[in-house]
């Protein structure tokens, strides 16, 4: 633990905390929009590293962006469910991209659709040279849908880099939280990475700005 005796040792604690955040946290914290794309004829040529994250419509994905980002509305947060049907990107840097995939799920959302959706995210899931790992984004209390478990295994299948988060954490103890990691752990047998999450208190953020980090860096060079 940190114990402060005297001036210099406030002074140095004060550095500490103010620190500027460094290597992936700042480059996410600058991200800006950049496209929006409704088929893959549309896609952005195929360079540098692309990190996507996927959920369920109303999981909290756009929530998790705004927050890791530290922007409020750099991702649109859905007052209509099902409603983004693009793959939207967002620039970190000249090499560095963050790609939110369109949420699933969503009940009132037309066949034809649903099809559309499946065969986007598919088709960029399996050929985008670029992109290195798949976050998917599931609340907490209702997590490992057949949609969530159908892309883990798509993504699976392809080898990318797979990490699970569960969000909206605050909304349950920690008991309860604790036993929702375990069952979600259990189920993909402990070889992918399972966090909790809240974009509310920001719990979890450290751990997903770690994923962030190797994943951006370690494909960099
Ligand atoms: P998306 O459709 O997956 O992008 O979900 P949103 O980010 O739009 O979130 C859906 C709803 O859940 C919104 O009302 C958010 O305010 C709420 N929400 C998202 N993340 C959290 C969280 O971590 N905690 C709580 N309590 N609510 C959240």
């Amino acid at each position: 633990m940190l114990r402060i005796q005297n001036e210099p040792d406030i002074i140095a604690a004060i550095r500490l905390v103010c620190q500027p955040v460094s290597g992936i946290n700042s480059a996410l914290h600058r991200a800006v929009y950049l496209d929006s794309v409704h088929t893959l004829s549309q896609l952005l040529p195929d360079q540098g590293v692309e990190v996507a994250i996927a959920g369920r419509s109303n999981a909290g994905k756009s929530s998790l962006i705004n927050r890791m980002c530290r922007q409020n509305a750099l991702a649109r947060t859905s007052r209509t469910p099902g409603r983004t049907r693009q793959l939207v990107f967002f620039r970190l840097d000249e090499s560095r991209h963050l790609v939110d995939l369109p949420g699933y799920g969503y009940a009132k959302v037309s066949g034809d659709l649903k099809k559309h959706w499946h065969g986007l995210i598919q088709a960029y899931l399996d050929q985008r040279e670029s992109l290195v790992g798949l976050v998917v984004v599931m609340d907490i209390r209702h997590p490992m849908k057949a949609q969530d478990i159908e892309l883990i295994e798509w993504a699976g299948q392809r080898g990318l880099g797979l990490h699970l988060v569960l969000t909206k954490a605050d909304k349950l103890g920690r008991g309860k939280q604790k036993e929702q990691l375990i069952k979600v752990r259990k189920m993909v047998h402990e070889v992918v990475g399972v966090q909790t999450f809240s974009a509310t208190s920001g719990q979890g953020l450290d751990e997903l700005y770690s994923i962030m980090g190797n994943w951006f860096t370690a494909s960099a060079g």
